[in-house]
């Protein structure tokens, strides 16, 4: 099976069509210690993103905790 990646114009898309209320908000801190969240669809696979200005930041998912 092959992996599809998101590139960065089809998370952008997907993050601008995502209203606040429905998207995943999970936060993080960028490099250059600014907080965003997550602005894909809640629920979503692959990785957390946000827009930053044209671009796309990408997160990973934190790995799960056996149970
Ligand atoms: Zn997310």
């Amino acid at each position: 099976m092959i992996h599809k990646r998101l590139t960065d114009d089809q998370l952008l898309l997907e993050t601008d069509y995502t209203s606040y209320a429905s998207s995943c908000r999970d936060p993080h801190v960028t490099p250059t210690n600014d907080l965003v969240e997550c602005r894909r669809q809640s629920g979503h696979d692959d990785t957390h993103a946000t827009r930053a200005g044209v671009r796309a930041i990408r997160w990973a998912l934190p790995a799960p905790h056996a149970a």
